[in-house]
């Protein structure tokens, strides 16, 4: 095993007895309460952060909404997209320390870190950045009768909405964290991230490197700590909308505070039970390489990951016997040794949650590969197929989150249609076939909010992304998310 050499900048900043990102500065914080971040690889604590308090998240608030109003909803918009590029620079500029921050608290296999996660967050940002310049309303041409000449005009002005506060969950935290800042920044709106309490380091990080970006205090401010905080958060009055990505419970409770709050806007990024159809004449030999890696992708810790194999009855026994011998060959080990395939779980909470699940499979009999979690340290367990007991066992209906999949076979169209929406979530979905007309055909029928064809789990800035039913409410990336950040203003002028 060889493990990559943590940067000095890296160790330094894990030893750093880290406050809240306030008004472009860290602040220390006001109680002595600490959260411990665990490397979920070795169980070590690798740096604590600070539980924030009203008052702290208020001053976040205040320090957005100054912001707001005295900076950053003046610049004009070329410039925004301007410092939001040299945000994306600087990421790049230090890609690898950032990578091993979120490897160390994450348990992300650090080629993943490097090329999905931070390679990505200097994509989106740069595809915000150049939105800044393009966000526009319309024109309008009444038809309101005229008595004495008069003529009317009308367009439509798209506002910022104000502060915004961003809610990030640990499983891909600087990734989803910018997603938010860059869909924030380039309408014009402020934002107060709260990481998720397991994946803190690298927003806090990424604040820093805003304030060299050229990005006003005040405009990015980052508060710390567990669901109290981000409660606290929003629930502030300054607060105009709520950014939400994590579970569905969660997502719930806060959509409907959301509506006590005299109707503060809210986009909820929920979970999933993602369908993946492998239809009759698919080439297993062929699609199993991208399907698997597309599924066990931080060891299925990803929202638009597939949890459920259906597969037409006359490939099932093809498919668990390829499939089975395929996930033996996933070399398993330190995330650190970019060697390895396949890492730890992210935290002990989420070891405990997937054990459960696995020990209800292993006591029904329903494995059909792993299914074990690993002795030792660190929060490692198999990535496992299972068989399901109809379409009401508890492990075809809830997201586990981890790299727990279902094999399901089916006959016709209609059931394989039924069984993937009989589920509450509705996120993604995919079909492997080389049958384009049949595929075509299925497509409309799926309930998710999105549906790939040969691939899965692939998100690109160019194309909206979201859930139906309980997955959420409101689109990302494309121009779906310029509706979430701006109100529209109508204006009506008689002359
Ligand atoms: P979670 O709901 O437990 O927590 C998400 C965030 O919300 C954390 O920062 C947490 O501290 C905060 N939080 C918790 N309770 C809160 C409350 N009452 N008020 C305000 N904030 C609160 O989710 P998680 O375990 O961090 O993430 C895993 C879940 O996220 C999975 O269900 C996964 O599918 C989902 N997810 C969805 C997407 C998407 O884009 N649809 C992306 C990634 C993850």
């Amino acid at each position: 095993m060889s493990e990559v050499q943590i940067l000095a900048s890296v160790q330094q900043f894990m030893a750093r007895q880290h406050g809240h990102f306030i008004d472009g500065q860290t602040i220390p914080a006001e109680t002595s309460e600490r959260i411990e971040l665990i490397n979920p690889a070795t169980e070590q604590v690798v740096s604590t952060i600070a539980i924030a308090t009203q008052n702290e998240v208020e001053k976040a608030v205040q320090s957005a909404y100054e912001a707001f109003h005295h900076a950053w909803a003046n610049t004009p918009p070329y410039e925004r997209g301007l410092k939001l590029n040299k945000l994306a620079d600087l990421v790049e500029q230090h890609a690898e320390e950032l990578a091993q921050l979120e490897t160390l608290t994450t348990g992300k296999l650090i080629n993943l870190a490097r090329h999905l996660e931070v390679a990505q967050t200097i994509v989106f940002l740069r595809y915000f950045a150049g939105w800044a310049t393009k966000i526009h309303g319309q024109t309008m041409q009444p038809s309101i009768p005229s008595m004495n000449g008069e003529k009317y005009t009308a367009y439509t002005l798209r506002q910022p909405v104000g502060v915004v506060a961003g809610i990030v969950p640990w499983n891909f935290s600087l990734m989803i964290g910018c997603w938010k800042i860059g869909s924030a920044l380039t309408t014009g709106c402020t934002i107060v991230l709260k990481p998720s309490e397991f994946t803190t380091l690298s927003l806090l990080r990424l604040a820093e490197l805003a304030i060299e970006a050229g990005i006003p205090a005040g405009v990015i401010n980052v508060v710390t700590g567990k669901g109290e905080t981000g409660q606290y958060l929003m629930n502030s009055p300054l607060v105009k909308k709520v950014s939400f990505t994590g579970s569905v419970p969660t997502g719930i409770a806060i959509g409907q505070q959301a509506m006590k709050n005299d109707l503060t806007r809210v986009s909820l990024e929920l979970g999933g039970k993602n369908a993946a159809a492998i239809l009759a004449d698919a080439n297993l030999d062929e699609i199993l390489p991208t399907l698997l890696q597309a599924t066990f992708v931080h060891q299925g810790q990803v929202c638009a990951a597939p949890e459920r194999f259906f597969v037409h009855q006359s490939k099932y026994d093809e498919f668990t016997q390829k499939a089975t011998a395929a996930l033996q060959q996933f070399t398993m080990g330190s995330p650190l040794d970019e060697a390895s395939m396949f890492g730890p779980l992210s935290n002990k909470p989420h070891f405990e949650k997937v054990k459960h699940y696995l020990d209800i499979a292993n006591q029904k009999d329903q494995v059909i590969c792993g299914g074990q979690t690993i002795q030792g340290t660190g929060y490692f367990v198999e990535p496992t197929l299972l068989k399901v007991q109809g379409t009401d066992d508890p492990l075809f209906i809830e997201e586990t989150f981890g790299p727990v999949v279902d094999v399901i076979a089916f006959e016709s169209d209609e059931e394989l249609i039924r069984m993937i929406n009989h589920s509450r979530f509705g996120l993604t979905a995919s079909i492997w076939s080389n049958d384009l007309a049949k595929a075509l055909r299925l497509i409309p029928q799926i309930e998710a909010g999105s549906v790939w064809v040969n691939m899965h789990t692939f998100l690109d800035p160019a194309v909206p992304f979201g859930g139906v039913k309980a997955s959420g409410l409101g689109r990302e990336f494309s121009d779906a998310f310029i509706d979430d950040y701006t109100e529209l203003k109508s204006v009506m002028i008689r002359y």
